[in-house]
């Protein structure tokens, strides 16, 4: 029988997305189908600290081993942020206002250097661990694009010419921060 792993989200997309790099192996569950709806209150101090609380919640609910993850927008001129405030960086979930505000933000900024960072933590019985994925690049100053969520309008990776908004999924999905943590999550298994 395949082992089961949860992932400490109500997203069914972000499930869906292990499920289909994990799902030989494991039997990927989410938390919809343990029925736990409450919200994960996510107040941490790091990527590192939010994931781990994610994934310590649904261990600590369930027992079966848990992952977590956190992820975000990391502008270097901007001394770090958006950082772990990514998805509410302009108030609420709005992208386009998030959007607005680093831009403004950097106007008249040289430096558009920034990364996008993915932090997963397992937490099973005999502790947590840790994969940390990143994809360096550069901000442009208007959005480009319509494909994708969040910042990828404005974000151009490194050694391209066109935004993460502007790429097929299948061309983000191969040099995301998520694929380098999941990359290095299944390498981890693999031992
Ligand atoms: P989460 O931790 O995966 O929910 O991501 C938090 C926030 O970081 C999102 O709401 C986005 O604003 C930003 N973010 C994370 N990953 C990406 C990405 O691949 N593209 C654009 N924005 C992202």
């Amino acid at each position: 029988m395949k082992k089961e792993i949860l992932v400490a989200t109500h997203n069914q997309h972000k499930k869906e997305e292990i499920q289909q790099i994990l799902g030989e192996h494991f039997n990927v569950t989410s938390l919809t189908d343990y029925d736990i709806h409450d919200e994960i209150v996510e107040d941490g101090k790091t990527f590192h600290e939010n994931a781990l609380i994610k994934a310590k919640y649904c261990f600590e609910k369930t027992g079966k081993p848990s992952l977590g993850d956190d992820s975000g927008l990391v502008v270097e001129a901007l001394d770090g942020r958006p950082g772990i405030y990514s998805a509410r960086y302009a108030g609420n979930h709005d992208f386009a206002k998030n959007i607005a505000k680093v831009l403004d933000e950097l106007k008249g900024e040289e430096n558009r250097k920034a990364y996008f960072v993915t932090v997963m933590c397992l937490v099973d019985e005999t502790g947590e661990n840790y994969f940390e994925g990143r994809v360096y690049g550069n901000l442009i100053k208007e959005s480009r694009g319509e494909k994708g969520f969040g910042y990828d309008p404005i974000f151009i990776p490194e050694n391209h010419e066109i935004t993460f908004a502007e790429m097929k999924p299948e061309e983000k999905n191969v040099i995301s921060h998520r694929k380098n943590a999941i990359e290095k999550f299944l390498k981890f298994l693999e031992h």
